[in-house]
């Protein structure tokens, strides 16, 4: 049976770019009507503006689907309370969340400051967090959810200069295991994503003609599938390439 979302309330966040930008389309193009979130800073997490958001809202708007832009830092409780405050006053529910928002700050563990220790597990550890915590009531409520959260494979297997990411991703897996029994009993599905794809993440670690293969898109139905009334609950699916070693760093810093 086709997957189709309508009449499904959508956020995802980090929908500027890359994974939540194809996620976003996909969801759109299926029915959903999305928030597509994004505070729009640079890759380590500086600055911020709206502009990708709504660019990709545009995207929807031109193609027939239903979007609005929100520009929540997902490291800030209060902005994503405020985010899931606007789609259920203007949509009636959120029932579809994918949390996707990501920065990176690779050092060898020698050099990396606690700070980019800090800031990584603020936006993809309590982001992630604070996301679920803010859509998990309605969910209760209304009987029904779908949660996909993004892992990595440096949160398991680990990859050079990622002791702060790597961490963060484990800690997400840990996350989706108790909220995916927690959610069971009301049909609140919780799965995790691990995806490889060319992203600004990675577009700096691997050659283009690796790049060439490793296309958002081709994450996106994995996730449309975790976020469909089939889902299954508690399962980390690997989606894209495979993993890779963080060559960069192991060149520039002679690990
Ligand atoms: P990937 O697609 O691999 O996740 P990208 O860097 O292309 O990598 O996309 C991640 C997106 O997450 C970016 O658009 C970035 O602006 C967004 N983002 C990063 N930090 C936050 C945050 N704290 N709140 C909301 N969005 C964020």
């Amino acid at each position: 049976m086709a997957i189709r979302f309508d009449g499904r309330v959508a956020i995802v966040t980090g929908a500027g770019n890359g994974l939540g930008r194809a996620h976003a389309l996909g969801l759109a193009a299926l029915g959903a009507k999305v928030v597509v979130n994004d505070f729009g800073g640079a890759r380590d997490g500086t600055g911020g503006s709206m502009t990708a958001a709504e660019t990709v809202v545009e995207e929807i708007r031109k193609a027939g689907g239903t979007a609005m832009a929100d520009g929540a830092d997902v490291s800030n409780y209060e902005q994503v309370q405020a985010m899931v405050a606007k789609a259920t006053k203007e949509w009636g529910s959120v029932d579809l969340l994918v949390a996707n928002a990501g920065i990176l700050r690779d050092k060898s563990f020698g050099k990396m400051e606690l700070s980019d220790f800090q800031k990584v597990i603020d936006v993809h550890l309590a982001g992630t967090f604070y996301c679920c915590k803010a859509v998990w009531d309605g969910m209760k409520e209304r009987g029904y959810g779908r949660i996909v959260l993004t892992t990595s494979s440096s949160g398991m297997f680990g990859n050079f200069g990622q002791a702060n990411y790597g961490a963060a991703k484990a800690g997400i897996v840990g996350l989706m295991n108790v909220l995916a029994q927690e959610g069971r009993k009301t049909d609140i599905r919780v799965n995790t994503v691990s995806p490889t794809a060319a992203t600004r993440m990675t577009e700096e670690l691997l050659p283009p003609q690796a790049l060439a293969l490793m296309k958002p898109e081709a994450i996106t139905p994995a996730v449309l599938f975790l976020l469909s009334d089939n889902a299954p609950t508690r399962t980390t699916l690997g989606a894209g390439a495979g993993s890779f070693a963080q060559i960069k760093i192991i060149e520039t810093e002679g690990i």
